[in-house]
């Protein structure tokens, strides 16, 4: 029998296997913290990220960039300085905290990304769509049920389960639309997500909501720990006199109004109906048309409809999950491109009944994958989307590019994962290409307003595992009450 060829060589088995000893399986995780504290346990204000392999960004001049070895400065929450490691030039007196982004293979850091439409207190309901079974007209009257019997105890676990997941995947800006603000500001400051709480002023299933009630939480929004805005279901299920009323808060609280639009030509109808035009027609003519008005889906709309969110610089959330698997239809991102208002557009989970998992870089995928076939959306372009182009649509100052001057927040990914290596050297930007296609996975720090909310990969503020016990008994205690 011949000798079997060798195909690999000893040298290069052993630098990649373990030996067949698992009893140190345990010391293989010893010393693996990045973090060096300088000051005291309570003063963390002045942060270095030393050395981090690349940072990844869009500049000031809306480029982007990947900066390799970069540390960056961090003051009360606020960018001070990114700047090449190797000219290392802050005083150690000035820090309170070093995280150490240089060792074993390095930690890529990028912005928080920005999701611009959610709804958490939803997760809660995460069984509740078989879509194996029925259809789905069926199977929302079914969640609707559900969704009716929640207590303000059910709305606020739901939203810290669906925010901590979000953070779990580089998330740190979400806007909720939702019927509820207390329960979700309750969760958001539990879990520090940065969240634009845009509440329901007409809502079926919160018959107290109304623009008053949206007026009231506007008056008092230095007080809150979100940032209040306004949301209505579908534009053809507010009257005239409520459309007005939010026009004037629109105006006097400069907040921001959303809305899902054209999500089905059905809907479309509703709207043409009730008003005699399609949506975005109507916006313009009731005087509501503006860079303050945010629409979710907008899959069924005319060129003209487009023209007119290009004219008014109305913001556009694309949600290609949801629509796939709610069979909405195709969102029209050449029309889009071909009117110049493909800037106007960012992108958004929708809730657990509408996608796979709670966050942006598959989602960024699944709007390459959609697209494909009639037009690139370059890796470039959806970074943007997710980060300093959100940023903008949503009004939210500076945020969401890592620059002097910007809020701290900032995701930390490690360079050795297969969501990103292995990679051209040659080409950094093959990282992004790779981040976005084979990415979706959990980082491994995160930080919002210069603050570390996750460590090591792990929570910092809330216990993930009793967080789930505690989702899973009120999952169950919701189904009793409506018996099934
Ligand atoms: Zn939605």
């Amino acid at each position: 029998m011949p000798k079997q060829k060798k195909i690999i060589s000893q040298q290069a088995a052993s630098e990649v296997l373990h030996d067949s000893d698992f009893t140190n399986y345990d010391s293989k995780r010893k010393n693996r913290s990045r973090y060096m504290l300088l000051g005291s346990e309570r003063r963390r204000k002045r942060v270095l990220i030393h050395g981090a392999i690349f940072v990844i960004t869009v500049d000031d001049k809306e480029k982007l960039q990947l900066w390799p070895n970069h540390s960056v400065y961090i003051v009360n929450g606020k960018i001070k300085e990114v700047f090449p490691a190797d000219k290392g030039r802050i005083p150690v007196s000035d820090i309170d905290l070093i995280y150490d982004a240089s060792k074993r293979g390095g930690i890529i850091i990028s912005p928080g990304f920005i999701n611009a439409h959610s709804h958490p207190p939803m997760y809660l309901l995460r069984s509740s769509m078989m879509l194996d079974k029925g259809n789905i007209v069926d199977q929302i009257a079914k969640m609707a049920r559900l969704e009716g019997k929640m207590t303000n105890e059910d709305f606020f676990l739901g939203a810290l389960g669906d925010l901590t997941e979000e953070q779990k995947n580089g998330i740190t800006t979400t806007l909720s639309h939702y019927g509820v603000f207390e329960p979700v500001e309750e969760a958001a400051k539990a879990c520090q997500q940065n969240v634009i709480n845009a509440i329901s002023a007409v809502s079926n299933s919160h018959p107290e909501n109304t623009p008053a009630l949206v007026e009231k939480i506007l008056r008092r929004k230095n007080s809150y720990f979100t940032k209040p805005a306004i949301a209505i279901h579908y534009l053809h299920k507010a009257s005239p006199t409520q459309l007005e009323k939010i026009k004037q808060l629109v105006k006097k609280h400069h907040a921001l109004f959303t809305m899902h639009a054209a999500e089905s030509e059905e809907w479309v109808q509703e709207n043409v109906k009730k008003f005699g035009e399609r949506t975005v027609e109507t916006l313009e003519k009731l005087g509501l048309a503006s860079s303050h008005v945010l629409l979710s889906h907008c899959v069924h709309l005319s060129g003209r409809e487009i023209d007119l969110i290009k004219k008014y610089k109305i913001g556009v959330v694309h949600l290609p999950t949801s629509n796939k698997l709610h069979r909405s239809g195709e969102f029209d991102f050449v029309e889009f491109v071909k009117r110049g208002a493909a800037d106007q557009v960012c992108l958004g989970t929708d809730s657990v009944i509408s996608k796979n998992s709670l966050d942006l870089l598959s989602e960024a995928l699944q709007t390459r994958i959609t697209h494909l076939h009639k037009h690139r959306v370059l890796y470039e372009d959806l970074f943007r989307m997710v980060t300093s182009q959100a940023a903008r649509i949503l009004r939210l100052g500076k945020v969401g590019k890592i620059l002097p001057g910007y809020q701290a927040d900032i995701s930390f990914w490690k360079l050795k994962d297969r969501g990103f290596l292995p990679y051209n050297e040659k080409e950094p930007l093959s990282l992004v290409g790779n981040m976005i296609t084979h990415g979706g996975r959990n980082i491994r720090d995160l930080m919002i307003k210069g603050e570390f909310v996750i460590s090591n990969r792990v929570h910092n503020l809330i216990d993930e595992s009793a967080l789930l016990i505690k989702l899973q008994e009120a999952h169950m205690a919701l189904r009793k009450r409506i018996g099934k």
